[in-house]
C-alpha cells in the first residue's frame, strides 16, 4: 500500500485489518498529536487502548513548511525495538510497524504524565533520575563498541543512517544559534545579549569542536532528543519515547541534553532547584556505575588499565559542552520550551540570559569541570 496519511477513521480499518482489534466492536478514535511532524491517533475498543505515530512527509514549525523523509518512523522503531531488548521497562511495547505506510503502534501510556508538563504542574518523579541514568548507561554501552563487537557494531551503525534529522540537530544546536540565521527566536529585549555571544569567538570555536564531536563520533545509540518532552514518568515508572533522531553518536550528547533540560525545569520552578539538581547528580551517577560496572566486567579488548577512567572522563566534558549547547539553543533558537515561554515577560527575559550565560559557562568550562559534585554547584550557583 502506498503511503497516505491516515485519518482517525483509515486509521482504525488498518488497524483492524492486522488483528490488534476485536471484530465488530465499536472503536473510539483520536488524534492526539499535536500534528507539527507527526499523527499521534489513540484507538480505544473495550479493554485495549493502543497508539499510532504515523510520520508526516514534511515538517511544519512556526508556519513555515519543509520536506521530511518518512524514513524517520522507522528508525523510531528500530530504535525503540532495539531499546527494548536492553531495557525493556524504560520504552513502550512497539506492537506493529510499516515502513511504507511509516507507521509504529504503540502502547498506549495514557495513564502517565510527560515530564515536562507534570513539573510545569508542580509534579516530581522520584524514580526518573535513577531510571534515565540506568536507560543511557545501558543502552549507550550495549550499543557500543564495547559491547557489540566490531562487525555487530557497524551493521548497526548502518541501519541508523539518518542524516535529515542530524541535518537538523547540526542546524538548530550547533550552528544557528551563533549567527543571525533567519530560523532564530530571539526577543528583541536580548538583542544586545544574544551580538555579544555572536562576538564571543572563544564560545564559537569551542561549540565548533562540540559540533564535530556530534558529526564524527559514532561511539552509541542515541535517542537523539532526549528532553523532558520525550519521557513519560509516573511516580514509580519511567518510558523513554520519541527516538525518531536516533543515529550513532557522541556518548554525552544525550547525557547533555538531559542535564540542560533538569536545569530548564528549575529556571521555571525555582523551588524544585535542589530537587533536579540532585536529579542531575543521580542522572550521571547511575550512568557512570552502570556504565563502568558493565565496561569492568563485559569488556575484554579494550580493558586496558586506566582507559574506561579517561573514557568517563571524556563522556563527562561532553555531557557538560552539549548541555551548554542545547541552553543557549532553548533560549534563543527555533524550538523554543515551556519552561521559559510560559513565564511572564520579565522573568523570562532574565532566565533566557540566565541561559545564555550558563550555557556559555558549561561550553568554555567543560575541561575544567572535574566532578559532578563541581557541576552541581555550579549549576545550583546562578541563582542563589
Ligand atoms: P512527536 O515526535 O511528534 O513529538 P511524540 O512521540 O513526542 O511525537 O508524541 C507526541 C504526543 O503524543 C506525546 O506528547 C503524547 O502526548 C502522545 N503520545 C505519544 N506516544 C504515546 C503513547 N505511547 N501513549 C500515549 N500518548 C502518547
Ligand atoms: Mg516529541
Amino acid at each position: 500500500m502506498a503511503y497516505q496519511p491516515f485519518t482517525e477513521q483509515t486509521v482504525v480499518e488498518h488497524v483492524r485489518t492486522l488483528g490488534l482489534l476485536e471484530d465488530g466492536g465499536i472503536a473510539h478514535c483520536e488524534e492526539i498529536g499535536d500534528g507539527n511532524l507527526n499523527l499521534v491517533f489513540r484507538i480505544r475498543q473495550g479493554e485495549t487502548s493502543l497508539i499510532v505515530k504515523q510520520a508526516l512527509p514534511y515538517a511544519k514549525v512556526v508556519g513555515e513548511s519543509w520536506p521530511l523523509t518518512l524514513e524517520r518512523a522507522w528508525i523510531e522503531q528500530l530504535a525503540l525495538r532495539e531499546f527494548a531488548s536492553v531495557v525493556p521497562r524504560f520504552v513502550p511495547v512497539v506492537l506493529g510497524s510499516d515502513r511504507t505506510l511509516a507507521y509504529t503502534i504503540l502502547e498506549d501510556l495514557s495513564d502517565f504524565d510527560i515530564v515536562r508538563t507534570g513539573y510545569l504542574e508542580g509534579k516530581a518523579y522520584p524514580e526518573l533520575a535513577r531510571h534515565i541514568g540506568e536507560f543511557l548507561g545501558q543502552t549507550l554501552f550495549e550499543t557500543s563498541d564495547y559491547a557489540a563487537g566490531p562487525i555487530e557494531k557497524k551493521r548497526k551503525e548502518r541501519d541508523y543512517y539518518n542524516p535529515e534529522l542530524c541535518d537538523i540537530t547540526e542546524k538548530l544546536i550547533f550552528t544557528d544559534p551563533y549567527k543571525d540565521a533567519e530560523s532564530n527566536n530571539i526577543e528583541t529585549a536580548l538583542r544586545p545579549d544574544v551580538e555579544a555571544l555572536w562576538g564571543d569567538l572563544k564560545l564559537k570555536v569551542e561549540v565548533t569542536k562540540l559540533k564535530v564531536g556530534f558529526v564524527t563520533k559514532h561511539d552509541a545509540l542515541l535517542h537523539g532528543d532526549l528532553h523532558t518532552g520525550s519521557i513519560f514518568a509516573t511516580q514509580q515508572e519511567t518510558k523513554v519515547i520519541d527516538p525518531e533522531f536516533a543515529f550513532y553518536g557522541p556518548f554525552g550528547f544525550d547525557i547533555g541534553q538531559i542535564v540542560a533540560h533538569l536545569t530548564l525545569s528549575t529556571f521555571h520552578d525555582t523551588l524544585k532547584r535542589f530537587e533536579r539538581f540532585t536529579d542531575v547528580l543521580t542522572v550521571w551517577e547511575t550512568f557512570e556505575k552502570t556504565f563502568r560496572t558493565k565496561f569492568e566486567t563485559a569488556v575484554e579488548p579494550f580493558n586496558t588499565d586506566g582507559f574506561v577512567d579517561e573514557l568517563l572522563q571524556t563522556i563527562f566534558s561532553d555531557t557538560i559542552g552539549y548541555a551548554g549547547c542545547e541552553l543557549i539553543r532553548r533560549a534563543i533558537g527555533l524550538a523554543g520550551v515551556n519552561d521559559l515561554e510560559t513565564l511572564p515577560e520579565t522573568v523570562r527575559l532574565e532566565r533566557k540570559r540566565e541561559a545564555l550565560t550558563l550555557g556559555t559557562t558549561l561550553i568554555k568550562q567543560r575541561h575544567d569541570i572535574r566532578s559532578i559534585d563541581e557541576l552541581v554547584t555550579l549549576l545550583a550557583g546562578v541563582r542563589v
